[in-house]
């Protein structure tokens, strides 16, 4: 590796890790580096990072978003659909991290891909990233998503079992709800994502997801429940889990939409 300067080298391996982060978080279990690499990995860089001066690094510019090396390893494991799919969503995810196609670009810190298996049963979609998720880069990390991942091991599944997901993959600015031309904008990296992943069964979460997807007027409260379809997907809209965090009532009829979800799986429902 030829000498870089310090914030070169901090924003390659800045890269490197989110890459790899992505990599684990679509189910990727390993990644086989060719011994030259990582011979090269291990030799001292000049200017080299030390621990501590990552964050002087801005977080979110073009030239640390940009596909770091990892990207074209030498040594990958032979093509399976699993893993093509999840390289093509790796590829999505860095044109996500450099997309300016709405404002919410101005504002965000990380964006947020979505993360889960790359064949899952079940894709769950909500609206946009929160605070926690804006600072992680990862989908559903905060109190709604503690929930969300206890809704999913009711359900029987582990999060890597699923893929989780937003419209926006940027953070509204003050959690405010994104807008449909927000939405409309954004929809597109969604449905390249649908079209690899394929999920058998998606679940749509919350008033705004809805609208998003469906384009309806019709409140979640009347259409929760209602079996719609996305792209050819079943997919059941549900309320949000930051509702459920501040109406825990609803939680039961949520419980019902998700076993129905089960159901359509040919899975075991619990009873309850
Ligand atoms: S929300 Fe979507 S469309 Fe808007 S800047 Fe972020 S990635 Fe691009």
């Amino acid at each position: 590796m030829a000498p870089a300067p310090r914030a070169q080298a901090a924003a390659l391996v800045d890269g490197m890790i989110d890459h790899l982060q992505h990599l684990k978080e679509s189910g990727q279990k390993s990644v086989r580096l060719d011994p030259d690499v990582l011979g090269q990995l291990a030799k001292p860089i000049a200017g080299q990072v030390i621990p501590g001066e990552r964050a002087a690094v801005p977080p979110q510019t073009a030239e640390r978003r940009a596909p770091p090396p990892s990207a074209k390893l030498p040594g990958k494991p032979a093509a399976s659909a699993a893993h093509a799919s999840g390289t093509a969503l790796g590829a999505i995810a860095e044109r996500i991290a450099v997309c300016t196609a709405c404002g919410l670009c101005q504002t965000r810190t990380r964006t947020v891909p979505g993360q889960g298996a790359t064949r899952p049963d079940i894709l769950f979609v909500g609206e946009g990233p929160g605070a926690d998720e804006d600072a992680q880069g990862l989908a559903f990390v905060g109190r709604a998503g503690q929930l969300l991942t206890k809704m999913i091991k009711a359900m029987g599944y582990e999060r890597e079992d699923v893929w989780i997901g937003n419209i926006v993959k940027c953070r509204p600015p003050n959690n405010r709800a994104p807008s449909l031309e927000e939405m409309a904008a954004c929809l597109p990296y969604l449905k390249e994502q649908i079209g690899l992943l394929q999920p058998r069964v998606m679940v749509c979460m919350g008033a705004t997801a809805v609208k998003g997807l469906f384009e309806t007027a019709t409140p979640i409260s009347k259409i929760r429940g209602t079996w719609l379809s996305f792209e050819g997907i079943d997919t059941m809209p549900t309320f949000h889990p930051a509702y459920l965090l501040r109406n825990p009532s609803a939680k039961r009829v949520v419980w019902q939409d998700l076993k129905a979800v089960l159901e359509k799986l040919g899975k075991p429902v619990p009873q309850g």
